[in-house]
């Protein structure tokens, strides 16, 4: 491993291209159609699989670049094309991470690939750790997680909600609570497999943006699952459950659990798909202002304008840059000692909302309507404020992280 070098290799640059390639051709054609309809896009995701960008041999050559920035390259990409689209084609991904990052070896080599399928029977995966009581506070979780030792099942119940894929997904990974008593550090993560009884789909959402990606409630009633399904195994869990108690009986801050593991990995992740947002509404707003003329000279030519986007640029470089910091961190098995990741996430996440926002205002009333995309992106952008850890959530990660003190 290197130091940090932000310069792509030859191999990388080809990648990104061939990504680019698709996210111009069949992203950015589709955008607008899958925005209206509000369904799951399976011809744009077929298509990403028939060309091997949606499949488990792609995902896993990106996650294990040495570099650390297979990921958020590829990420950047495809968001720049579309956001939606995107998130409908890398959703799956936030599922594998949590089996990567949770799982064994074993389960890892029996759920990862049954999450994608292949080019002739694509198949997707959802993540299940947000509740209607139980979103930003995690440790109020309720979904039961109960041990029927004589089966040697698992048998959960509860409701999810938020769940990108939920309910359409062939494989489900959901968090559950397997001991009260120990609040956040008392969960553990669940494979549930395809067609497993009492697991259903509940409300589907109608959204602000991001409308071509499905989320949706998730039920589930007395669901059965083989011991094999609990992720890290029977054994793991029993050791991590006795330490925590053990700390519990002495005080100790509660801390990480399953579903933060899989936050904490994907954080810089989901910074690169805000990236992606705000370069496509950044380009836009760039080329519209050299073009639109008033007061006889192109927009472009008032500082008003041009600084604006100055600023916009820079904002986009700056981010990309601690996304990437963030990411060969990750791939350096480097810890976030200073909530990297999270830093990553929220300045992505808060530039993403406000470069769309300066783009329609530089598009004017074009920018308000449908006929631009800017409109669409903005809405978009917005749930990077939102989801994967709040801008709040994250401030508070990263200023615990620097002072060490249990900042509310
Ligand atoms: C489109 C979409 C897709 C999603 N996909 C998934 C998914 O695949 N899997 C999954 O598990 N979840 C998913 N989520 C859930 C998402 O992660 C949560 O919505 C998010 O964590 C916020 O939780 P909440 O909505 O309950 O808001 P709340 O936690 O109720 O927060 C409400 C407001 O209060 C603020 N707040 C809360 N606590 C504090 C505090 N201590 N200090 C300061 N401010 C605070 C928040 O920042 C926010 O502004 C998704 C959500 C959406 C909208």
């Amino acid at each position: 491993m290197g130091d940090f070098a932000p310069e792509l290799n030859d191999e990388q640059r080809t990648v990104r291209d061939w990504i680019h390639g698709f996210a111009a051709d069949v992203m950015r054609p589709a955008a607008a159609e899958w925005d209206e309809r509000e369904e799951f896009p399976w011809p744009v995701v077929r298509e990403a699989a028939r060309i091997g960008l949606y499949s488990l041999d792609f995902y896993a050559q990106q996650f294990f670049d040495p570099t650390g920035l297979g990921v958020p390259l590829t990420l950047e990409e495809l968001f720049w094309g579309d956001a939606g689209l995107g998130l409908a084609i890398a959703g799956t991904g936030l599922a594998a991470i949590s089996v990567f990052t949770n799982g064994t070896d074993e389960q890892i080599g029996t759920w990862v690939p049954q999450m994608y399928g292949d080019a002739n029977d694509v198949k997707i995966a959802a993540f299940c750790s947000s509740e209607p009581d139980a979103g930003s506070d995690v440790s109020a979780m309720r979904t039961r997680a109960r041990y029927d030792e004589a089966k040697d099942e698992w048998v959960l119940n509860g409701t999810k909600t938020w769940a990108t894929n939920g309910g359409i997904a062939d494989v489900h990974v959901v968090v559950a609570v397997v001991d009260p008593e120990l609040g956040a550090r008392g969960h553990a993560s669940f494979v549930v497999p395809p067609g497993t009884p009492g697991l259903a789909q509940g409300q589907k959402f109608k959204k602000h943006g991001i409308r071509a990606s499905h989320t949706a409630e998730v039920v589930l009633q007395d669901v059965r699952v083989p011991g094999h399904c609990l992720l890290g195994g029977k054994e793991r869990l029993d050791e991590r459950l006795g330490r925590a108690r053990e700390r519990a009986r002495g005080g100790a801050e509660r801390g990480a659990n399953a579903a933060m593991a899989t936050f904490e990995a994907s954080r810089p992740a989901v910074g690169a798909q805000a990236v992606g947002i705000a370069r496509a509404a950044y380009e836009v707003a760039l080329d519209y202002a050299k073009t639109r003329v008033q007061f006889g000279r192109p927009i472009i030519d008032n500082q008003g304008v041009a600084f604006q986007l100055a600023d916009m640029r820079t904002r986009i470089d700056a981010a990309r840059l601690l996304v990437w910091r963030a990411s060969w961190m990750a791939g350096a098995g480097k810890p976030f000692t200073s909530a990297e990741g999270s830093m990553s996430k929220l300045f992505a996440g808060e530039t993403a909302k406000a470069v769309t926002a300066q783009a329609m205002q530089i598009l004017g009333g074009n920018g308000y309507t449908r006929e631009y995309p800017v409109e669409r992106m903005h809405r978009d952008a917005a749930i990077y404020t939102i989801f994967e850890g709040t801008s709040e959530i994250q401030r508070l990660v990263i200023a615990r992280a620097l002072s060490g003190m249990p900042i509310r």
